[in-house]
């Protein structure tokens, strides 16, 4: 069968021919797994991966944590051992930047003006560190933290008496911090809004996250105006818009993440705020395909599209994409799921607190292990924000899928178990 005609299973044409030639761009986790996903689902033609980054796909999770500290290797980090893309015949194209696509064509155009053809794309080329507009931001000693380089690079500034200045007080600036401390390195974190994990967790999070760091000797200057990074050559300090001058020798600049969308934008596909992509992960041209950071998503539990910033959310993606190219069925929408390890503390995330009536919050969080449930108008559970309490994000994220309403008392109550609240 020739791509693009309809297949014998009839369905819409997008099922891959056995010569089909296969595309990916971007070798990061959702790239990475949708390659190895193909192969797995039997598909035996031609796929080329095509990585900026030097490295083969690897997991950045650890960027910000066993890695910053030192506690894992490059092999840790690979989601794959080398040997495999060729084994799986992989052809893997590292160093290599696609700076164009043209879909009418069916090409994408290498840095250096190589074409490559393809007769299914799939875009994942993720999401980049977000730059504000600071002056200083180019002196040496500023740092951002995406690529296992960014990471090699602040790990260098980072160790016993070293001063780190975190510019944002999301998950990785926190992370970092952390994991500066682990390393005997000072830290503060400058945030702009008058708490921590603003706008991705709720204010009980929040407040713990805040101590549980601050009693670990991290600092905090929140409602911060930041105005300059500065320093005479290199950075060493921080200008607060109150004229403190916060001293460091190294900033990190963690305030979120932009969807790597311009070249499907420039090709002509819908984006908004990322690709935009069906639960197929198909976009708006029927012979490319995107997945994982670089996508807005519909998130059905919720009647919303969505992007979403995660591993398994990349996994669910890179699915999506290989059984449809495969033709098989369309994989059952998962409830998104996050995690982040500060500490000796694992936080769990499921859902979006999306139509919130109600938060309850099981067990103390000054025993650092309880659960924060949002709960809708119908008393079903919207989200569930877990601090080493695996068995409450476990029967959270069960009953956001199953969109079962719960009884609030029970779920306060911490002799009733889980089980029992989601029975
Ligand atoms: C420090 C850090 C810690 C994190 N911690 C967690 C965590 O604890 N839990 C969690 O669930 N998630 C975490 N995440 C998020 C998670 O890593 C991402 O959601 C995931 O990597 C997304 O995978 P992706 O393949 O979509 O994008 P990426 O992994 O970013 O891969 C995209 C790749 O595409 C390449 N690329 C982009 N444009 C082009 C182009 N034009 N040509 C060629 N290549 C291109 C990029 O260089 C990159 O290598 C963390 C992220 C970071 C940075």
């Amino acid at each position: 069968m020739i791509a693009g005609q309809t297949s014998e299973t009839g369905r819409t044409g997008r099922v891959l021919a056995a010569e089909a030639r296969v595309v990916i761009v971007g070798a990061g986790h959702a790239g990475g797994t949708a390659a190895a996903l193909l192969r797995q689902y039997g598909f035996a033609g031609p796929i080329t991966l095509v990585g900026e980054e030097p490295l083969p796909p690897y997991q950045r999770p650890p960027l910000s944590k066993a890695w910053l500290k030192g506690e894992a290797d490059a092999d840790a980090l690979a989601l794959r051992p080398d040997s495999y893309y060729a084994e799986q015949a992989i052809a893997l194209r590292l160093g290599a930047r696609v700076e164009a696509m043209d879909l009418a064509g069916r090409t994408v155009t290498l840095q250096g003006g190589e074409r490559l053809a393809y007769d299914r794309l799939i875009l994942a080329t993720g999401a980049r560190a977000r730059r504000i507009p600071l002056p200083g931001l180019e002196l040496p000693g500023v740092h951002e933290l995406r690529t296992a380089a960014d990471a090699e690079a602040l790990k260098q500034a980072l160790g016993r008496g070293r001063r780190l200045a975190v510019i944002g007080g999301g998950y990785i600036g926190l992370e970092a911090a952390a994991s500066a401390r682990a390393l005997d390195a000072e830290a503060v974190v400058i945030e702009r809004e008058p708490r921590l994990l603003a706008r991705v967790a709720c204010a009980a999070l929040s407040n713990f996250f805040q101590d549980y760091h601050a009693a670990r000797g991290v600092a905090f200057v929140l409602g911060a105006d930041v105005q300059a990074i500065v320093g005479e050559g290199r950075a060493e300090g921080v200008r607060l818009a109150d004229g403190r001058i916060l001293s460091c020798d190294a900033v990190l600049v963690g305030v979120g993440a932009v969807p790597n969308q311009e070249l499907a934008q420039a090709a002509g596909l819908a984006c908004e705020g990322g690709i935009r992509v069906d639960l197929r992960a198909r976009t708006s041209d029927p012979h490319v395909h995107a997945i994982g950071d670089c996508t807005r998503r519909p998130l059905p539990l919720y009647g919303q599209a969505h992007r979403l910033e995660s591993v398994p959310n990349a996994l669910e993606q890179a699915k999506q994409a290989a059984a449809d190219l495969c033709g098989r069925p369309e994989p059952a929408p998962e409830v998104p799921w996050f995690w982040s390890d500060q500490y000796d503390l694992k936080l769990q995330i499921a859902g979006l607190p999306f139509d919130v009536a109600q938060t309850i919050v099981r067990g103390e969080p000054t025993t650092a292990r309880f659960a924060v449930f949002h709960l809708d108008p119908e008393h079903r559970v919207q989200a569930v924000e877990a601090v080493n309490a695996a068995p409450e994000f476990m029967a959270g994220r069960l009953l956001i899928g199953n969109r079962k309403p719960v009884a609030p008392e029970k779920l306060r109550d911490m002799s009733v178990s889980m089980k029992e609240v989601a029975a």
